[in-house]
C-alpha cells in the first residue's frame, strides 16, 4: 500500500468523467482501492474518488465510523444512483481537493444505490444520513463534479483563490 499525493483544485483532472472499470473487481483495482484507502486516512477523509489521486476510473473509497469506533472500510467500483427521494436535507460538506473549505449543500436524504464491493459482489442498497450526503458527494467526482460547483460563483472562487494560497505558502514554507 502506498499513500498517493491527492489533487486538489484547480487540477483541470479533477473536471474529467471518470471511465468504468471493466473486466470486474480485479487485484489491480483492489491494490488501487488499497491506496486510496490509506490515502484518504492519512489525510483524514472520510471518503475518496479515484480522480481525486489522478486516476480516472469509476471507484470510490469511504470509512464513516467516528472516532474511537473500529474502522469500517467501504469500496464502491462502478457505483450507480437508481433511485432518490424528494426530500432532501442540507450538510455541511468537505473535501480533501478542497482543503479546507465547508459549505452547507442540499442533497436529496436518502438513495438507492448498486456498486461492486471489494470481492466483486454486486450490493443493491438504500444509503441515507452521511453515508447518502458522502456517496452522492463522492458519485460527483465520478462526473468531475466538486461540492463547490453547487454554490455562487463568487463563493466557488474564494474557495479555489484559499486553496492556491495555501498551496503557495506551504511551497514557501517547504523551501525557506
Ligand atoms: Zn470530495
Amino acid at each position: 500500500m502506498a499513500i498517493r499525493e491527492i489533487l486538489t483544485v484547480p487540477d483541470p483532472r479533477l473536471k474529467d468523467v471518470s471511465k468504468p472499470v471493466e473486466g470486474g473487481v480485479s487485484d489491480d483495482i483492489r491494490a488501487l482501492m488499497d491506496d486510496m484507502l490509506e490515502t484518504m486516512y492519512d489525510a483524514p477523509g472520510i471518503g475518496l474518488a479515484a480522480i481525486q489521486i489522478g486516476v480516472p476510473l469509476r471507484v470510490i473509497v469511504m470509512d464513516l465510523a467516528r472516532d474511537g469506533e473500529e474502522p469500517d472500510p467501504r469500496y464502491f467500483v462502478n457505483p450507480e444512483i437508481l433511485e432518490t427521494i424528494e426530500e432532501t436535507s442540507p450538510y455541511e460538506e468537505g473535501c480533501l481537493s478542497v482543503p479546507d473549505v465547508f459549505d452547507e449543500i442540499e442533497r436529496p436524504r436518502r438513495c438507492r444505490i448498486r456498486y461492486l464491493n471489494y470481492e466483486g459482489d454486486e450490493i443493491e442498497e438504500w444509503a441515507e444520513g452521511l453515508y447518502a450526503v458522502c456517496i452522492q458527494h463522492e458519485m460527483d467526482h465520478l462526473e468531475g463534479t466538486l461540492f463547490i460547483d453547487y454554490l455562487s460563483r463568487l463563493k466557488r472562487q474564494r474557495a479555489v483563490d484559499k486553496v492556491r494560497k495555501a498551496r503557495r505558502q506551504k511551497a514557501r514554507d517547504h523551501a525557506a
